[in-house]
């Protein structure tokens, strides 16, 4: 059975994080019947239960989608712009490397949780149903039945196409596997991560310069900060999971921590006063690049964001990435050709993208943690610049 590509049929959207509000607010808008079920409680009622990455870098890829959806002052409203990158050599003075000639070309640092909360109204206001606390467990695609886990047990409802934005570890696409195996290809790294923060001054102002992207680069590992509108930085400690030190296995704890911090990153000892604490308390997160070779099941499924090709953090483009799919599928849905036809349409334009967008991530890591602070790489940016 094909079900009409028409205005009357309904979405279901699995996952109402990042990719999944924007996607109902763009559907919504265009005159879709979207529900949106997400795994969490209502943010703007519980408050954000983030897990990780606590502020993200938005460039001008996501900065587009937003602006097409209506929503881009809305978020610049909550985000500190970044001219560039803030270098700390562990020898040497710290010094900016700008990304343009001048403040047209910049990223800005925004929070996941408050942008999150910005798309979920959004959504809410073009018209889509969100329901909280519903978190897919199981697919029956013969039946088009979803079963979701509930406060209540367990619920069956009926469904016509199920778009999952459920994120890296997606139960959709775990459906489709059981179903039609997706050709899962994952890359993990032998890197992870672990969040730190920088608190504001005694005055209540920022420690560091506000407007940049600071960057530890030590070779095998490193440190980065991102400004928040609360004048505070998360950071983010990237160093390998297993091995020789520096890594997680050998730093265990918070006292070895300090003493790994007074040798490698002593400029950023007295801005994170709670080092000790911060390093016991936060997990160890993963990273992934995930591949997959199907992003479709006829008019039935289709995938987009972290839970079609979650990737490695390094370009800050995992969400920009997400909300150019949001667009051009939203795009492909709007020529009213049928769900299958639109699906296919939107893979094959936004497969290979996604793919480079992945390979540049895993490189610019190298990148970033190893020749930002290299002097031949300074000069060549420099003549690139000239
Ligand atoms: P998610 O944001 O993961 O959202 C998935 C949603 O689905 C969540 O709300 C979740 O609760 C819900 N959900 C999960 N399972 C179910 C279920 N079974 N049923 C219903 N709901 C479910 N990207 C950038 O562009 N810039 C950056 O600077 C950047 N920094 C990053 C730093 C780190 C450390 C990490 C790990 C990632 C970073 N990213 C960055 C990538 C970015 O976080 C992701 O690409 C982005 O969150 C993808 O959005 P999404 O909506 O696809 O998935």
């Amino acid at each position: 059975m094909t079900p009409p590509a028409s205005l009357t049929t309904p979405l279901a959207i699995i996952g109402g994080g990042l990719a999944g509000a924007l996607l109902a607010t763009l559907l919504a808008k265009q005159g879709w019947q979207v529900d949106v079920y997400e795994r969490r409680g209502d943010p703007r009622v519980e408050g954000y239960a983030g897990g990780r990455s606590i502020n993200l870098a938005l460039a001008e890829r996501g900065l587009h989608a937003l602006r097409l959806a209506g929503l881009d002052d809305a978020v610049l409203k909550q985000a500190v712009m970044m001219r560039g990158r803030f270098v700390h050599p562990l020898d040497g003075e710290p010094h900016l490397q700008r990304y343009g000639r001048d403040d047209s070309e910049v990223i800005w640092s925004i929070s996941r949780g408050e942008l999150n909360i910005t798309l979920l109204d959004a959504a809410e206001r073009a018209g889509a149903r969100l329901h909280f606390d519903m978190g897919l467990e199981s697919v029956d695609f013969e039946r088009r039945i979803a079963t979701f886990d509930t406060n209540s047990g367990p619920r069956e409802l009926p469904f016509t196409t199920l778009i999952g934005a459920d994120g890296a570890g997606s139960s959709l696409r775990q459906a489709l596997q059981h179903y039609r195996p997706c050709e899962e290809r994952s890359e993990w790294l032998d890197h992870g991560y672990k969040e730190l923060e920088i608190p504001p001054d005694a005055n209540g102002d920022f420690r560091i310069e506000a407007n940049a992207l600071h960057i530890w680069p030590r070779g095998h590992y490193m440190c980065i900060a991102l400004p928040n509108d609360e004048r505070t930085f998360t950071v983010t400690l990237f160093m390998p999971l297993q091995g020789a030190a520096p890594s997680f296995e050998t730093i265990r704890d918070g006292a070895q921590a300090l003493d790994f911090f007074h040798r490698d990153f002593p400029d950023a000892i007295p801005l994170i006063p709670e080092l000790v604490e911060d390093y016991a308390r936060n997990p160890v997160g993963k990273l992934a690049t995930l591949h997959y070779q199907h992003w479709h099941l006829d008019d039935r499924a289709a995938l987009i964001g972290d839970a079609a090709h979650a990737m490695v953090p390094f370009h800050g483009q995992g969400m920009n990435c997400a909300f150019e799919d949001c667009i051009a599928l939203a795009n492909h849905l709007a020529r009213d050709r049928g769900l299958a036809e639109a699906y296919a349409a939107y893979e094959a334009e936004r497969k290979p993208n996604a793919a480079a967008i992945q390979q540049m991530a895993l490189e610019n890591y190298i990148e970033m943690r190893d020749k930002v602070g290299d002097a031949a790489f300074l000069l060549q940016r420099e003549l690139e610049l000239a």
